[in-house]
């Protein structure tokens, strides 16, 4: 079988990190009870309680589209609304599943420019109408980090969660790059939830280092209330569970789930580091987690294309490169001496 030299298009071209590959083979031994009543998931769900602190309700489903969709539909009724950015993933990435699952609560884009949602915006949103004709806002959601790479402060958490509060909405968190979030703030995963506010985060395990496979955390206990069966009709309890389960108890027993997301983070820096002041070449966004997305003259990106580059231009046709949990610091200075070479030989022509 041909291997791919790394790319960074996407965190998704990794595999699976060894923590969570040697807890799926330790659980591949014997028989134990289908449909989560075995003891890998009750192990991975008590992992996730003794990490964030609390006796949250944890549930696993198979990919975030489902763990986000299914999650916003447990806060809201038909007729409700959910509150998101523009860039967000459960507007522009999830094919209308949070409306699906949720038999139409509709997403209400609020304005904004950097992908960030600000209490204003919410504000502005909310309470724009309240006339029968218009869906009732029901719901924030927020992603950490953003889609293009931007880590919310404890301060922003806190502050949208107190409009929140005030305005009777509750607060979803869009964790698919919790870990790179954290490893940005150097905050406990405590701190950037419950402690701020947050009533739900959808914790990323695909993006982190497993195979499949995101959690979902409920810190608001009533919540929660028939989540399992929401979970199954939507085709997402896993009757063989504990292979969704055991690759958690891998990432978290010992910290690996961290030391992932920071890796990550360090490599989109190195990756900064080196083409900063690069002639025509501007990051787009400030790089806070594994994201770095460039704005650059067409003849250089088709020129890093035809040195074998692969990455993708879907947001403001910039090229965006993302660092996953095995980046090789070595393949990211070749992508930057590549990077430097193009850009100097065209400052130069
Ligand atoms: C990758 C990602 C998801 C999950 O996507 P799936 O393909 O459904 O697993 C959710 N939110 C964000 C911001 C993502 O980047």
């Amino acid at each position: 079988m041909t291997t791919h030299p790394q790319q960074f298009a996407s965190d998704n071209y990794a595999g699976i990190c060894p923590e969570a590959w040697a807890a799926m083979a330790e659980a591949n031994s014997g028989h134990v009870p289908a449909y989560g009543e075995d003891p890998w998931t009750q192990r991975a769900a008590d992992a996730f309680r003794t990490l964030f602190e609390t006796e949250c309700e944890v549930f696993f489903a198979f990919n975030g589209t489902a763990a986000n969709s299914l999650a916003l539909a447990a806060l809201c009724q038909s007729y409700h609304s959910v509150i998101c950015s523009a860039t967000a993933h459960v507007e522009t990435d999830e094919c209308g599943a949070p409306e699906f699952f949720s038999n139409g609560s509709k997403l209400l884009v609020a304005p904004g420019s950097n992908g960030k949602l600000t209490p204003e915006a919410v504000r502005a949103v909310a309470t724009g109408r309240s006339d029968i004709h218009f869906p009732k806002p029901r719901a924030v959601t927020i992603t950490q980090p953003t889609e293009t790479g931007q880590v919310y402060t404890l301060e922003e958490i806190r502050a949208l969660s107190a409009v929140c509060r005030e305005l009777g909405l509750h607060l979803h968190m869009d964790g698919a790059r919790f870990a790179n979030a954290c490893a940005s703030l150097g905050c406990s995963p405590a701190e950037m939830t419950w402690k701020s506010g947050v009533d739900v985060l959808c914790f990323g395990g695909t993006k982190n280092g497993m195979g499949v496979g995101e959690a979902i955390l409920f810190f608001d206990h009533a919540l929660a209330e028939d989540f399992d069966y929401r979970c199954k009709q939507a085709g997402q309890l896993a009757s063989k569970m504990r292979f969704l389960a055991a690759p958690w108890v891998g990432l978290l027993q010992d910290g690996a789930w961290l030391r992932n997301g920071r890796h990550a983070n360090e490599c989109a820096q190195r990756l900064l580091r080196q083409i900063s002041g690069l002639p025509g070449v501007e990051p787009m966004f400030p790089v806070e987690a594994n994201a770095v997305f460039l704005r650059a003259p067409e003849p250089l990106l088709d020129g890093l294309r035809q040195r074998g580059w692969r990455f993708y231009t879907f947001i403001g046709g910039g090229a965006r490169f993302m660092f996953a949990w095995d980046a090789d610091p070595a393949q990211v200075d070749a992508l930057a001496a590549d990077l430097r070479d193009l850009a100097r030989t065209r400052a130069a022509a």
